[in-house]
């Protein structure tokens, strides 16, 4: 009998597969007003005129790169033609080096949320937290004027204890922008540590950190937001596993979605990946769903 509960939803979800293979252009989808949430609102936030959830919703990317390995592949032009077709209106970016994003964020500002990262090169990402150099090169880069947040960096355990990346925390805060950390449990609680003050957007939702934790941080965390990327165990054969839909439930303005295109094959395969963000997103209520979507990164990092 089990199967038949489940044909209703099987024919859903292949309905919206159809849907979106057939269109080269997404249909245009409905404005949403942002709402804006706060991290101690424990209630979703109210749609002020009810929005589907289903394929037509408006997407915002919390994780996006754009670092110079697939520039020759993916010119700026294809990025923005990629991003028209699978409807994802705003994006979170960062690259190796900083000038991919910059390069993005020049040809569509409207749409881009640039990032500083603490990268001069691929060499920086193992060392960049006890090198002095690193608070000048940020420095600098910040009086371009365009960045909106720091990150996304690889920092873990005791890594974030450093005079380094204390002023880059001072930093943060200074100058109101999240950090976008690719860390474990301890380095999050050690960067909290250095300035509560500091907002931080959890990159991956700490990659494997089993929900319990993860509703531990939040809990513990206020100033915590969590995105989604290469979490693949949010849906389990296609369908949204009972965890995180309680996760989801009970932290409505604390996750973000994100695709992390951190290598070309991320960016051949983003129309799955959002097509797969967009099964389970349209199992939750709208509400939620929606900020998930795009609120929650709109009241990170503002409009
Ligand atoms: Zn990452």
């Amino acid at each position: 009998m089990n199967i038949f509960r489940r044909l209703p939803v099987v024919f859903i979800y292949l309905f919206a597969i159809a849907l979106l293979a057939a269109c080269a252009q997404p249909t245009p989808v409905p404005t949403q007003r942002p709402v804006p949430v706060t991290a101690a609102t424990a209630t979703p936030q109210t749609a002020e005129s009810p929005t589907s959830n289903g394929p037509t919703l408006a997407l915002y990317d919390g994780h996006l790169h754009y670092s110079s390995d697939v520039w020759a592949n993916y010119p700026v032009s294809k990025i923005k033609s990629l991003l028209d077709q699978v409807g994802i209106k705003r994006a979170l970016v960062s690259s190796t080096p900083n000038e991919g994003t910059v390069r993005l964020y020049q040809a569509d500002p409207n749409r881009i949320i640039p990032e500083v990262r603490p990268y001069r090169t691929r060499d920086d990402m193992g060392n960049w937290f006890s090198n002095p150099q690193i608070v000048a090169f940020v420095e600098q880069e910040l009086e371009r004027g365009i960045y909106r947040g720091i990150g996304e960096f690889h920092l873990n355990s005791d890594d974030a204890k450093t005079p380094v990346v204390q002023r880059i925390v001072d930093l943060a805060v200074e100058r109101n922008l999240p950090l976008h950390a690719h860390s474990n449990q301890a380095a999050i609680e050690n960067l909290f540590a250095a300035n509560p003050k500091v907002k931080i957007m959890w990159a991956h939702t700490g990659m494997s950190v089993s929900p319990d934790d993860v509703a531990q941080m939040l809990e513990r965390n206020p100033n915590l937001w969590a995105e989604l990327s290469y979490r693949s165990d949010i849906a389990s054969n296609g369908k949204l596993t009972p965890e995180w839909r309680a996760l989801f439930l009970r932290f409505p303005n604390r996750f973000v979605y994100g695709s992390d295109t951190w290598v070309e094959s991320r960016w051949d395969g983003l129309p799955n990946l959002i097509l797969s963000a967009r099964g389970w997103l349209a199992e939750l209520p709208t509400d939620v769903a929606a900020n998930i979507a795009t609120r929650n990164l709109e009241s990170l990092y503002g409009q």
